[in-house]
């Protein structure tokens, strides 16, 4: 008989007579009509499917004993049409005999169909009961919702051993521990966690507790009951906060720190992985005191620590920082960082929870140690060296410098100076060098500078200084500012005395001891000097004169050795004298003076040498010595163009020939060559 569906239906079932009522008029329930359902109870227990009829008989059970008030559960049967259908069944005792027996149960019948078919979200939340007929092996899961853990009921098969398919192999023994320990009387409840198979294949973490509810006569286990919670993302959220904690305790650790929490009510403090060694404590220390910390800390850093910890405590202040020494746990101390935090404070404001990080800083503190001992070394060699240091800060305009610089300038100066100062103290004619060498944006390849220069001392005269160091460049500050350098740094050092006596070597290398005029060396280097200016500048005229002492032998003779020195320093002078500006004297032999006359041409020359002639000729030599009175000086000359000649030796030897021919000529005279 073809009959139409419907959704549901109300039941009455009597226990005693057998026999179920539908609701009049409801036909269609499970593709049977309500009569042929109703008849006995016979055919809706066969429409159950295997299995199903032990939970069903189980769940009813309860229901009749008065376990439940009422029970609502759904269970899979047999449609006419030989489909699988999943019916919801919900029950009530409604009607009891005088001695409390059931007499009359009645509920809903509703027929789950369209929830079969239905395709569902995979929510993956929610919890589901589930149900464990041990001896049979029989097992299902009950909910509103199975696909939360991407179940099909439809797919399942209600076997214990195919439940077991569904764990995940790594959390087997998991599983079967939890059901042992329990069954063992170890647990009060089966519990465990562990990851079952999404139908997407993916693994769902899964929460389940349940308990054993019905026993054998003999004690065997028969029904247990339970539910399963899908706890997935929980879980996944608390793996990654353990990573993270684990990637957080890693990191501090391989930073040699780690951190605590200081209950204050109880004194307890709770150590972060590897706190109780950086204290140089036994890492298995049980009840680890803020006394026990005391002991650990240097006798030296205790008062500092004991105050710290008082003012946390009594104090407003929320967190502080300390650095201390602590016993190491091998042997000496190593020093530790330690930061503070009130993280939490009870009414009275007063701090309950204390919190902070600690962290090894020996070997930083090492490092400080060597840097400390390095700069005394350095202020040491720099003092012994006597160096003025300084350190310019191009932007301000401001130079920092030691107390050397007092000295070398006999002033009392401050830490800092303005930069004006010091230019203001070097010497005019240095001035322009100086600041052009510090000048922070000039074009130039190297970053070192090194000068040296004169700087006025307290006491009127001028000191002569080196002074070197280093322009320390700032590409962006360049763009900012339009200044190239931020800083520089550098040295300096009183030369003056190796200044004099370099000069002295100068003067002694290049002067002539006996005349005090230049020598030969003196002549020449000047003589190529004026070469290359004349080179450079075709406009530029000069004139070589070579001047010698006529009869000087016969003087020599006739007054002495003595004598002829004077009148060779008396040639000089005047010489000197009247040359001047001029040009340069220099003695170039024995009694011969070589003079270079720039901006003269030889005849010019010639005029003004053979004046200096005649006053030379005109030297009173009584003045020299009495004994030479009424004695006269007479040189002879040869002038010539430096541009007559190609090279230096051409030009000196046509000086030298003009000079021979004066002499050839009578002496007493100044010639030219070419004539
Ligand atoms: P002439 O007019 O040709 O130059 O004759 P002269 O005697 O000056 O020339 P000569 O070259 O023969 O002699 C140069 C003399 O100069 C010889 C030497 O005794 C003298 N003389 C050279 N150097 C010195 C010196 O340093 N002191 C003195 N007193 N005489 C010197
Ligand atoms: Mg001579
Ligand atoms: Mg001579």
């Amino acid at each position: 008989m073809a009959v139409q569906e419907i959704a549901f239906t109300f039941w009455t079932w009597y226990p005693a007579e057998k026999r179920i009522d539908f609701a009049a008029g409801k036909d269609g329930l499970l593709g049977y009509s309500a009569a042929e359902l109703g008849e006995g109870d016979s055919l809706l227990r066969s429409l159950l499917l295997p299995g199903e009829y032990i939970y069903f008989v189980h769940t009813f059970k309860h229901l009749l004993t008065g376990k439940i008030p009422q029970c609502t559960f759904k269970v899979e049967m047999r449609h006419a049409s030989g489909k699988k259908v999943l019916v919801q069944i919900s029950a009530q005792i409604t009607r009891c005999g005088p001695e409390g027996q059931p007499l009359e149960v009645s509920g809903l019948f509703e027929n789950t169909f369209s929830f079969l078919t239905k395709k569902n979200p995979l929510q993956k939340s929610g919890t589901l009961s589930w149900y464990w007929h041990i001896p049979s092996g029989y097992c299902r899961l009950s909910g509103d919702d199975l696909s939360f853990i991407g179940l099909d009921s439809a797919a399942l098969d209600y076997n214990i051993s195919s439940c077991k398919n569904l764990v995940h192999p790594d959390d087997m023994s998991l599983v079967i521990n939890a059901f042992q320990d329990y069954l063992q009387g170890k647990n009060d409840s089966i519990e465990v966690t562990a990851r079952l198979r999404h139908q997407d294949n993916s693994w769902q973490w899964i929460y389940c507790r349940g308990q054993v509810v019905e026993y054998s006569k003999k004690g065997k286990p028969i029904v247990a009951e339970g539910f399963f919670r899908n706890i997935t993302r929980e879980h996944n959220q608390a793996t990654e906060m353990l990573r993270l904690k684990a990637i957080t305790d890693q990191v501090m650790q391989s930073a040699s720190m780690s951190y605590w929490v200081w209950a204050t009510k109880t004194d307890i403090i709770t150590p972060g992985p590897g706190f109780l060694s950086l204290l140089g404590c036994d890492e298995n220390i049980k009840n680890f005191t803020i006394e026990t910390w005391k002991t650990q800390v240097h006798q030296q850093d205790l008062p500092a620590v004991l105050e710290l910890i008082s003012t946390t405590l009594n104090g407003n202040k929320d967190s502080d920082f300390i650095q201390y020494r602590v016993r190491r746990k091998e042997s000496g101390w190593r020093w530790l960082a330690v930061s503070s935090q009130v993280v939490e404070r009870d009414g009275d404001e007063r701090p309950n929870i204390i919190s902070g990080i600690i962290q090894d800083i020996s070997h930083q503190k090492a490092q400080e140690h060597e840097l400390c001992r390095n700069n005394r070394k350095l202020q040491l060699a720099i003092d012994a060296a006597r160096l003025a240091t300084w350190e310019w800060d191009l932007v301000h305009h401001k130079i920092h410098i030691n107390k050397r610089w007092g000295e070398i300038l006999g002033l009392q100066l401050p830490e800092e100076i303005e930069e004006a100062l010091f230019f203001e103290n070097i010497h005019p004619d240095d001035l322009y060098h100086v600041q052009q060498l510090f000048d922070p944006h000039p074009q130039r390849n190297s970053t070192y500078v090194k000068a040296e220069f004169r700087m006025h001392h307290c006491l009127g005269h001028y000191v002569w200084v080196f002074s070197q160091g280093q322009m320390l460049y700032q590409k962006k500050l360049y763009q900012k500012n339009g200044r190239k350098s931020k800083c520089a740094i550098g040295i300096l050092q009183d030369i003056t005395e190796r200044r004099l006596y370099q000069e002295n070597l100068e003067r002694l290398a290049t002067r002539d001891f006996l005349t005090g005029c230049g020598n030969r060396l003196f002549f020449d280097t000047l003589f190529e000097k004026e070469l290359s200016l004349i080179k450079q500048n075709a406009d530029r005229i000069a004139s070589m004169v070579i001047i010698d002492i006529d009869h000087f032998k016969a003087f020599n003779d006739s007054f002495g050795h003595d004598r002829g020195d004077l009148v060779l320093k008396a040639v000089s002078t005047t010489l000197m004298k009247e040359v001047g500006e001029n040009g340069v004297v220099a003695r170039i032999g024995g009694e011969e003076f070589g003079i270079i006359l720039p901006g003269k041409k030889a005849p010019g020359a010639l005029q003004f040498i053979d004046a200096i002639r005649q006053k030379i000729r005109g030297l009173n030599l009584a003045t020299l010595d009495p004994v030479l009175a009424g004695e006269h000086i007479k040189i002879t000359a040869g002038v010539t163009d430096v541009l007559a000649e190609k090279n230096p030796r051409a030009i000196f030897q046509a000086a030298d020939r003009a000079l021979y021919r004066g002499k050839q000529e009578g002496r007493d005279q100044v010639r030219m060559e070419p004539e």
